[in-house]
């Protein structure tokens, strides 16, 4: 058993935010492990085709992860994945990270990246679909659907934005929402409203999703008669709000109503020497590109951080 392994920085999450942290710690040639409790890559291992990365014109989500880890260990990061998080400590000046298997990893600094993850609807036939006809992100996916006729799932503001936004692809879209009023900004209301490829089905929800390799149609109950109807689709897109792997983190660190980790324009936290970055943070646009970004800035800072603390610790010493 490894215990008590003390670095300079532990990044928690391994998908963009986190690795990009690491190269650029490990680069700096401070002493830096990654932990990650899925498989290295993140979100961006969900994604069959990512054409929007500045640079390259088109590669498969695993592909550029499996360039960002390798980038990372060339640079003597250590990354570690399949891990469990039992306990964070981040109050004082040395941080811990206690794993179930019972080893215990210090460090004087400490990047949050636990991403996130969509909310989805839960029902019948949802999990088979997802990247083959269902998709949470109409940046992302919106261009595959062009000429299409889709549907959109959700209410709020985003889902409204997005299914306008979506308008510039597919040849029409339905959006399709639970109540009878939408729960939105009342010009992002009007938008869709005037928006001549949009209909509206209101007070009804999606209960399940049919098709073969790809989605083809979707049963919609009407809430109020109880009827349901079957649809045929080329594409759904569920737009019902974002939950932040936070939980752990729960009374450790300030949060949101969202559950989203609050940052300052550096990565910064509540927590001296503890910088967040990525889909977990509170932000409006959750791409690989701002998850890159976010993860530049707080490795950065956290450099920043643990040189000033070096210098203190100096200083300690000689008086
Ligand atoms: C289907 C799909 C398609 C997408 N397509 C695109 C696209 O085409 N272009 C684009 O720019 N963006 C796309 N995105 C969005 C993009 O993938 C995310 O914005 C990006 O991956 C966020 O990066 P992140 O590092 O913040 O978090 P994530 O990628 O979510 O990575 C977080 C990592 O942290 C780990 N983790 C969670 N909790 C803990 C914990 N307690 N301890 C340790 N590790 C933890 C997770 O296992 C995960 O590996 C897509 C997303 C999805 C789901």
């Amino acid at each position: 058993m490894e215990t008590n392994s003390h670095y300079d920085a532990i990044v928690l999450g391994a998908g963009p935010a986190g690795l990009t942290a690491g190269i650029y710690l490990s680069r700096a040639k401070l002493k830096t492990l990654i932990l990650d409790e899925g498989i290295v890559g993140g979100q961006m291992v969900l994604t069959h085709e990512i054409a929007n990365y500045p640079g390259v014109e088109n590669i498969s989500g695993y592909q550029l992860a499996g360039i960002m880890k390798k980038q990372a260990k060339n640079f003597g990061c250590v990354i570690k994945s399949n891990i469990s998080v039992q306990k964070v400590e981040l109050k004082d000046e040395v941080k811990s990270i206690l794993l179930s298997d019972g080893n215990t990893y210090t460090s004087n600094s400490i990047i949050l990246t636990p991403g996130g993850r969509s909310r989805t609807l839960g029902v019948q036939g949802e999990d088979n679909f997802k990247g083959k006809g269902i998709s949470y992100c109409a940046t992302c996916d919106g261009d595959f659907f062009t000429g299409k006729e889709i549907i959109a799932v959700g209410g709020g503001n985003s889902a409204l934005e997005e299914a306008v936004s979506l308008t510039k692809y597919a040849s029409r879209v339905t959006i399709v929402h639970q109540f009878d009023h939408f729960q939105a900004f009342e010009h992002a209301i009007e938008e869709a409203r005037n928006n001549p490829k949009i209909d509206f089905i209101m007070e009804s929800k999606i209960t399940a999703f049919y098709g073969n390799n790809n989605l083809q149609s979707v049963d919609i109950k009407n809430l109020k008669t109880g009827l349901i109807n079957n649809y045929k689709t080329d594409g759904a897109f569920i737009f019902i709000g974002y939950v932040p792997n936070t939980e752990f983190l729960k009374e450790k660190i300030d949060l949101n109503q969202w559950g989203e980790i609050i940052v300052r324009s550096d990565m910064s936290t509540s927590i001296a020497g503890v910088y967040a970055a990525g889909d977990s943070t509170a932000k409006r646009f959750r791409q690989v590109t701002t998850a890159v970004g976010d993860g530049t800035i707080a490795a950065l800072a956290a450099s920043n951080y643990l040189n000033e603390l070096k210098v203190k610790q100096k200083q300690l010493i000689t008086v």
